[in-house]
């Protein structure tokens, strides 16, 4: 299986040479040259290979999936890392993404259970061996150097806590996170790992990472790397829980179901759209966003319109508070019958010159819905506390406000014959500030969690600086 970019560059690659790259030397993101078709009788062995979620199931499940994808890891050690990825020790259940029936027909996905509580543990877990297993390889070594506002940073640190030949150099806007996601990242005490607290917003951090990367012989000389969201490995990762999730809502191969996906940057519901490529039955994939709507835009009108940061509004679902969403263009290429020139004249070209473009004219615009299956919705903060507020009434279920997100949704686009899965992408605990405001009372705390405000904190406060975060990368890097 060999990658390409989706703005047309003539380079082909193999799994582990993109592994650990970004984008593409275009600018474009990789995609695989072609979706390997999975038949029904493979889909009727796999469920037999996920077996219910029996333990090793989703590992399994994980193994073949991925064995379509990667053909430069020997198959005993691709094994080997799965295995050691989905554990129920991490996920606390053997079926490592269980669903739960909250009424006939209408289900959630727990993608949530890993160690940090939020979707992305799924992808990131696996990131975090795949990368420690080919720098090995290479005899090579790994600075990771991003910016969270939370959920993505505290993912990649567990992922990548005590894993040899990789350190990572996590930015956060001093003092603007949550309590709980505070406690969750600068409570590891792990050698590796660097928790940096950057006297400013999230925009300031992001713009060091990307003022830092920016400088390549420095990028070079200390080996700097990153774990962003367009990252191949982590979207494939993801294929695999909606194959799981097919095999819980249904009891054969001639069964359909839809899926209904939180969505900021287009990830997790692009995962599904390639599930869909590859001939898993989805009939319908809802694309929910909260009130940064620049996707629900899309799918309504064509017009894929990019936010300025004054338009883009600070919500109670945070971690889908996106400008643009930089997964987008993966779909967009395929949509566009797999067309790099025009993919590059829309995502090169248009979008910084003018910060939007438009295909609500073009007859392709129509296949986004009768080909691809997505729709899509919007959810308001009045939305999310009404539907968890009914969640819970109704089930004796409290989900968190990125899900509240997916459900209110869902119900817009669920059919009686017709299973819809809502992928439920972190639990309440995280955001207890709107279960409060939404029922009166603070959401369960997982047993691990207890007292984690009070555990001793590991974190270093820096001004705004780019020169000073190099200085702190380079003395702490051990080598070069
Ligand atoms: C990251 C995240 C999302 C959005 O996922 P995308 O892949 O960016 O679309 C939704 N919910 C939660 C809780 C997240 O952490």
């Amino acid at each position: 299986m060999l990658y390409l970019s989706t703005r047309g560059h003539p380079d082909r690659k193999h799994f582990c040479e993109i592994l650990l790259e970004g984008l593409a030397p275009d600018g474009g993101l990789y995609l695989p040259e072609r979706y390997p078709q999975v038949d029904a009788a493979t889909l009727a062995r796999w469920r037999g290979v996920f077996n219910g979620g029996a333990p090793g199931g989703y590992a399994a499940l994980a193994f073949e999936v991925l064995s379509l994808y990667i053909d430069d890891i020997p198959a005993a050690d691709l094994r080997a890392i799965c295995d050691k990825t989905y554990t129920e020790a991490v996920y606390g259940t053997a079926a490592i993404v269980p669903l739960k029936k909250l009424e006939e027909g209408f289900y959630l996905e727990a993608l949530s259970n890993g160690p940090t509580l939020a979707f992305k543990d799924m992808a990131m877990q696996l990131l975090g061996n795949l990368f420690e297993y080919e720098l090995a390889r290479r005899g090579e070594e790994l600075n990771i150097l991003g910016a969270t506002s939370g959920d993505t940073g505290s993912a990649a640190e567990y992922a990548m806590r005590g894993k040899q030949g990789v350190r990572v150099f996590m930015l956060s806007p001093h003092g603007r996170m949550s309590p709980f996601q505070q406690a969750q990242m600068f409570s590891l005490m792990d050698e590796n790992i660097h928790n940096i607290a950057i006297e400013g917003v999230f925009d300031d951090c992001q713009d060091i990472v990307k003022a830092v990367s920016n400088d390549l012989t420095f990028k070079r000389q200390y080996k700097i790397g990153t774990v962003n969201s367009i990252n191949w490995a982590r979207l494939l990762a993801q294929v695999v829980y909606y194959f799981a999730g097919f095999f819980q809502a249904t009891s054969n191969e001639s069964q359909k179901v839809s899926f209904t996906v939180p969505s900021g940057n287009f990830g997790n519901v692009c995962a599904g759209h390639v599930a869909r490529q590859m001939g898993l039955p989805i009939q319908t994939l809802a694309v929910a966003t909260n009130e940064n709507d620049v996707l629900d835009e899309f799918f309504r009108t064509g017009v894929y319109r990019v936010r300025a940061s004054a338009d883009t509004h600070e919500t109670s679902s945070p971690s889908m508070d996106i400008s643009k969403a930089s997964n987008f263009e993966r779909f967009v290429f395929d949509l566009l019958g797999r067309d790099g020139a025009r993919v590059k004249a829309l995502f090169g070209d248009a979008l910084s010159r003018e910060g939007r473009f438009e295909l609500g004219v073009d007859p392709v615009f129509a296949e986004a819905a009768s080909h691809y299956g997505f729709v899509s919705g919007k959810s308001t903060h009045a939305d999310r506390l009404a539907t968890i507020k009914d969640t819970f009434e109704r089930f004796g279920v409290v989900i968190d406000t990125h899900t509240a997100d997916g459900v209110k949704v869902a119900r817009a686009h669920a059919s009686a014959e017709v299973p819809m899965i809502v992928l439920e992408t972190a639990l309440p605990i995280k955001f207890s500030e709107t279960i409060v405001e939404a029922l009166g009372r603070q959401p369960d705390r997982p047993p691990q969690f207890e007292g984690i405000e009070a555990l001793p904190k590991r974190v270093h406060v820096m001004p705004a600086d780019v020169v000073a975060v190099k200085n702190y990368i380079v003395q702490h890097c051990g080598d070069s």
